[in-house]
């Protein structure tokens, strides 16, 4: 298990929208106005000086029942139906056509959230035209992450506050010790955040870029209808290939149920496995780390201290050793003349951070 380190302020903010944000946090300290939560004695005797986030830094919930509602059912209703389809299995009732429409949905909305939502609208970490924008960003919605500004806020707020009191999903923050603050630490971090809006991203102060782009603004507020297309596509591909409406069932089975279930708890696994377990590559002033074996199944986003080290690099895996799928994603497309600026990072700005 990772050893708890004490966390000292950021040295260098290398991401572009967590500098805007770490900004925003240094703005007038308004201690009457603060939440409760806002001055834990244990934070403030690790670093004296720290002041958290600002009220207006932490996204006022909207409807929290309904939000919690629903979350509830996103995060319940898959893991059911994978035992459905564990059981169909067990009989041997899975075809082909099913593993690849698993496969084919799994690859193409993780590849929305990995290299639309992560690399590209949070961390601006390469350029593309408008259509490719808001295809990448149709794909990422489709994983029913959330509506993609709030999940670029949430992130934009997590690299700006990581593991420090404001980080909306440390495994490390107000937790307690030993082996039950761990594990609460971890369930937090894994999916109790998401059910818990005391430290949101405020989408106004983390994200306004994303709230001005007409593309992905309209991809945001249209959420429902591409969560539905996520679904309608693995019926249609069924039926189609299968030619009947039990073959369509079996692809939203596989390619939507089991599909969602298995790309939100690798999701997941980052904010919690990747803030505990695995090696640290880069000193980060954090708690991120490389976890070699979710890298293939998380397309590259496993090797997490790289990205804490350097968020707006376009490359997370960063040694012929570190399979990085999304990576590979972008600069296939660079070479196609799709996207361009992919940011790198110079060989002695890695040296210099190396541990
Ligand atoms: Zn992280
Ligand atoms: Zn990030």
């Amino acid at each position: 298990m990772a050893a708890r380190i004490d966390i000292a302020p950021r040295e260098e903010q290398d991401c572009g929208m967590a500098t805007v944000a770490s900004e925003l946090a240094e703005g007038p300290a308004v201690e009457a106005d603060r939440p409760q939560e806002a001055t834990p004695g244990a934070l403030d005797a690790r670093a004296p000086t720290f002041e958290g986030p600002t009220p207006e830094e932490i996204q006022v919930p909207v409807m929290l029942g309904l939000d919690r509602a629903i979350t509830a059912l996103i995060t319940a209703l898959p893991p059911l139906l994978v035992a459905l389809a564990g059981w169909r299995l067990w009989n041997r009732e899975l075809h082909l056509r099913d593993v690849l429409i698993f496969l084919v949905l799994y690859a193409a909305t993780g590849l929305g959230v990995t290299v639309g939502f992560h690399r590209l609208l949070t961390h601006r970490s390469f350029k593309t035209s408008g259509w490719l924008r808001g295809l990448l960003a149709i794909l990422g919605t489709m994983s029913i992450e959330g509506p993609l500004i709030s999940w670029v806020a949430d992130h934009r707020k997590h690299h700006a506050y990581t593991d420090r009191l404001g980080d909306p999903h440390s495994p490390h923050v107000d937790h307690g010790g030993g082996w039950r603050g761990a594990l609460r630490g971890l369930a937090h971090a894994h999916v109790g955040w998401l059910f818990d809006h005391a430290q949101r991203g405020a989408r106004e102060r983390f994200a306004p870029d994303l709230l001005a782009d007409p593309v992905v603004a309209f991809v945001d507020a249209t959420f429902l209808l591409w969560s539905l297309l996520g679904l309608a596509i693995p019926f249609g591909l069924g039926l189609l290939i299968g030619g009947t409406v039990a073959a369509g069932l079996d692809g939203l089975l596989w390619g939507g149920a089991v599909r969602i279930f298995a790309l939100h708890h690798v999701t997941y696994s980052i904010n919690s496995l990747c803030h505990f377990f695995g090696r640290r590559r880069f000193a980060t002033g954090d708690e991120s780390r490389n976890l070699g074996w979710l890298a293939p199944l998380s397309f590259g986003e496993a090797w997490h201290n790289n990205h804490h080290a350097f968020p707006t690099s376009a490359f997370h895996g960063m040694s012929r050793r570190e399979l990085d799928l999304s990576g590979i994603t972008i600069a296939a497309l660079e070479r196609a003349g799709l996207v361009w600026d992919v940011q790198r990072i110079a060989p002695e700005r890695r040296a210099a951070k190396a541990l």
